[in-house]
């Protein structure tokens, strides 16, 4: 089985890494939080000292950070990651970054003589625990094809997304389409609510007719007619509001860099901007719905 180095444990990278030890790899882990290192060991895996120290571990090293500059850090940074792994070894990114950086660090990582991926997710902690992410994976056909049974074992649906860049391209642009159809969903139904038509009568027309999306039947930000879905359980996070307007705002600065017109993106970033200002960026970004409306359940 391979050996892989882990570096960043929090709350996607530990469950995991937790999944790569339950398919029998070798995992040694690497975090600033000491906790996110007990919780590595508990499950079967091994403790490194450092990033350089959990990269040299591994014939694969995959990173799960919080942003760019802490890819680039830890990629780039003396003694990391490119100066540490094993020559022949396979380096994956699962952060979600700008894709800019995600570009320039792969590119690092070819002149060094490595095979790097970029390979955001989708699913967020429930998936990652679950083991059913969706990886968007950016890079040549040839890594890929390395990557993918290691990816498999953390996620169900592993796709191609092109060269190098390409998974963040793609990550961001669905974060994008998801961002702005929810902000949709919630102003119908806020609209709804004030014309005196009930939501679940809404959702019974609507879900079936031209203005059906994901948002809406799979995630409804009105609490009732989708139980499963955030609103019924005080939009408890499964995906933050923060979470959204990062990548927002990782979406409006890659359109500025390519010259590409995102008017609902822009708006898109400025909502989330006031709800998150406003207090409520721990909340589900479903929870649009409860900033829009000024409903209190
Ligand atoms: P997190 O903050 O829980 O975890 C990040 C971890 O990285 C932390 O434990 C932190 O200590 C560690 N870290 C930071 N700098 C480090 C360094 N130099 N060396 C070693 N460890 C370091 O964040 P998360 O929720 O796990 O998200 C990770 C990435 O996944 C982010 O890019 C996020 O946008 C993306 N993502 C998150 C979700 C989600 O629902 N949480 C969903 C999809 C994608």
């Amino acid at each position: 089985m391979t050996a892989i180095g882990f570096i960043g444990l929090g709350n996607m990278g530990g469950p995991m890494a937790a999944n790569l030890l339950k398919a029998g790899h070798e995992v040694t882990g690497f975090d600033l939080s000491a906790a996110a290192l007990d919780q590595l060991v508990a499950a079967g895996g091994k403790r490194a000292a450092s990033a350089i120290a959990a990269a040299a571990a591994g014939d694969v090293v995959i990173t799960m950070l919080p942003a760019g500059p802490h890819v680039r850090a830890v990629y780039l940074g003396e003694g990391g990651v490119l100066v540490s792994a094993r020559k022949a070894g396979l380096l994956i990114d699962c952060s979600t970054i700008d894709v800019e950086t995600a570009r320039a660090v792969g590119k690092s990582a070819a002149d060094a003589g490595y095979a790097m991926l970029d390979a955001p997710v989708s699913g967020g902690v429930g998936g990652a625990t679950a083991g059913t992410l969706t990886f968007m994976v950016g890079g040549t056909a040839a890594d890929f094809a390395r990557a993918e049974p290691i990816l498999q074992k953390m996620g169900k649906t592993i796709v191609h997304a092109g060269p190098s860049g390409n998974g963040q391209a793609a990550k961001i642009c669905n974060n994008m389409i998801l961002g702005i159809s929810m902000i949709a969903v919630c102003e119908g139904f806020a609209l709804a609510e004030k014309l005196g038509l009930d939501a679940q009568r809404l959702f019974d027309i609507s879900s079936k007719s031209s203005g059906q999306c994901w948002s809406m039947t799979n995630y409804c930000p009105v609490p009732g007619p989708v139980p499963t879905s955030p609103a019924n359980r005080d939009y408890k996070a499964g995906f933050t509001a923060e979470m959204m307007l990062k990548d927002l705002k990782l979406a409006q600065q890659a359109a500025q860099g390519a010259g590409a017109t995102t008017p609902m993106g822009a708006n898109a970033a400025s909502l989330y901007g006031l709800m998150v200002n406003a207090g409520n960026g721990a909340a589900d970004f479903s929870a649009m719905f409860r900033f829009i409306s000024g409903r209190k359940d």
